[in-house]
């Protein structure tokens, strides 16, 4: 079990798991998203995700690519979204409470990653995840 909640705390979640592992990703649009130089993320079932409050509240930005960031409108805080058409839900790492014993599984997108930006795990990719499939697995999230 987690939770997590936005700035303001208007938007509120939680999780019927303990996410274990998360990913980093060093592209640019992920690079715009945070204001930093990657985001870490991690995915878990529909089923385990749950909103607690303020779904009305979000905002939802997408690209025509697919990307999508969604936000809490009083924050801006980025907030956890339905991973397009699948039965997953992306969750933004920072917005979790609690101390969680995660572990990174590797980080994406290196090739687009700014100087400045130089942490990274022993596992790097270069490009993006070829599919979901192969994120779900580093994860160890189960595919149903
Ligand atoms: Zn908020
Ligand atoms: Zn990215």
């Amino acid at each position: 079990m987690a939770s997590g909640q936005c700035l303001c705390g208007a938007v509120r979640f939680s999780l019927g798991v303990e996410p274990g592992f998360y990913y980093r990703c060093h592209c640019t649009l992920c690079r715009k998203q945070t204001g930093v130089g990657h985001n870490l993320a991690t995915l878990v079932k529909a089923r385990d995700f749950r909103w607690e409050a303020g779904q009305g509240a979000i905002t939802s930005w997408r690209k025509a690519s697919g990307y999508r960031n969604d936000f809490c409108s009083g924050c801006g805080s980025t907030v956890p979204n339905a991973l397009r058409e699948t039965p997953y839900y992306w969750i933004p790492l920072g917005l979790l409470d609690g101390e969680l014993s995660m572990e990174c599984v590797g980080d994406f997108c290196t090739d687009d990653a700014m100087p400045w930006d130089e942490q990274r795990s022993e596992r790097s990719h270069r490009a993006a995840p070829d599919s979901l499939e192969f994120l779900l697995q580093e994860l160890q999230v189960s595919i149903d």
